[in-house]
């Protein structure tokens, strides 16, 4: 990256891990069907197998348990559409913060009810709230296990148990939460995690879906059986290679890494802080370590990151998705502020690349273009 540019936007795209794109570009290189028997066939399909590997250690899974896909919005389709329709029950409980992906997944279902759980003003959704939505035809319960907008993490070792215990089949998207804090699937329970390449050093259009031996599933991709059966189609080797490496490297140290980049974090929330007419979007506890979310009342978020991009802070407004479609985010409009906070949203995602040297010059962007865009006014 250019040593002008502070990208804070780690939590849209984080930055390739090296030894992960060598790995990538080592594949590309080498033409090879991980399907074929020959020399590069075989080299593929070896590869495939060790990112099975290191995605299954790195969340305290089985090899087998890990089925690749193009991303987390494919996992989180497939957690949601492979467990509706694979029985006969028909409710579905999430919350009202979830990613899209989930979301529309939910909507796109045809016959079923679906419950969604609204969060507390700080952005926290109760497992006990939860636990009331379900019911006796609840074929899925859904729950993130951090926030991508405004960094909450949610109660899911809590939900996690609660489904165990009634069998009822627990789907978290951890795209956001894997590499900032420790995450183990015996442990929270998960019948089904999603996890996205691009957001832990990998590349983008690629990721996994974790799917508890013994779950079952009905196929939302048919052709020739890869992955189980569950997602046929050539497997990427190249991007499914660097994404073993990257979640290998990105899962080391968490404690030490989260330390750091909380550090900075709350120097950034502090200096936020002081500028007239703001809030921290979501609980300053509680929340993934990188993540800072502001609002200013009386701007644009949108003008906001462009003036920030001109001065060479790379940031987003709510979320990178929510920038796509236009409209204003459902999450913050899901915590129940009041209007003005609701479109001058600013996220900052730091990441251990950033330097404490950069978050100050970054406040100090953050203050000039919040003056500039008020004083426009
Ligand atoms: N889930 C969450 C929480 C996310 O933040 C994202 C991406 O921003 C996704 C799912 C979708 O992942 P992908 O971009 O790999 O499709």
């Amino acid at each position: 990256m250019n040593k002008e540019i502070i990208y804070l936007d780690n939590a849209a795209s984080a930055p390739v891990n090296p030894s992960a794109l060598a790995a990538a570009v080592e594949l590309f290189g080498s033409v090879g069907n991980p399907s074929s028997v020959h020399t590069e066939g075989r080299k593929a399909a070896l590869a495939i197998k060790r990112a099975r590997e290191q995605c299954a250690a790195a969340i305290g899974a089985e090899p087998s348990e890990i089925i690749f896909t193009s991303g987390g919005t494919e996992s989180d389709n497939m957690a949601v559409k492979c467990a509706a329709y694979s029985g006969k029950k028909r409710h579905i409980v999430t919350t009202a913060i979830e990613h899209a992906a989930v979301l529309n997944s939910c909507k796109a279902l045809s016959g079923f009810e679906i419950s969604y759980v609204p969060p507390d003003e700080n952005g926290f959704v109760s497992a006990e709230k939860i636990k009331k939505a379900v019911r006796t035809d609840t074929a899925l319960v859904s729950v993130m296990a951090a926030n991508n907008e405004i960094g909450t993490f949610q109660p899911i070792a809590e939900i996690g148990e609660f489904c165990c215990n009634r069998e009822i089949p627990f789907h978290t998207d951890a795209v956001q939460a894997i590499g900032n804090i420790p995450i183990n699937v015996r442990e929270i329970k998960a019948d089904l995690l999603s996890c996205s390449a691009h957001k832990i050093g990998g590349i983008p259009g690629c990721g996994f879906l974790y799917a508890r031996n013994g779950l079952k599933l009905v196929p939302l991709i048919d052709g020739g059986g890869q992955e189980y059966g569950l997602r046929s189609g050539t497997e990427n080797a190249p991007a499914i290679a660097a994404m073993g490496i990257a979640i290998e490297n990105n899962c080391k140290n968490i404690p030490q890494k989260s330390a750091k980049i909380s550090q900075m974090r709350d120097r950034l929330i502090d200096r936020l802080k002081k500028i007239p007419d703001s809030i921290l979007l979501g609980s300053q506890n509680n929340r993934l370590c990188g993540n800072v979310c502001f609002s200013f009342a009386g701007i644009s978020g949108e003008s906001l990151v462009l003036n920030l991009d001109l001065m060479g802070v790379r940031a987003s407004s709510g979320s990178a998705c929510i920038s796509n479609t236009g409209g204003y985010s459902h999450v913050l409009r899901a915590l129940n502020l009041p209007e003005k906070w609701i479109s001058g949203s600013l996220r900052l995602s730091i990441s251990e690349h950033n330097t404490p040297e950069e978050i100050e010059k970054a406040a100090s962007a953050v203050e000039k273009a919040v003056d500039l865009l008020r004083s426009a006014y």
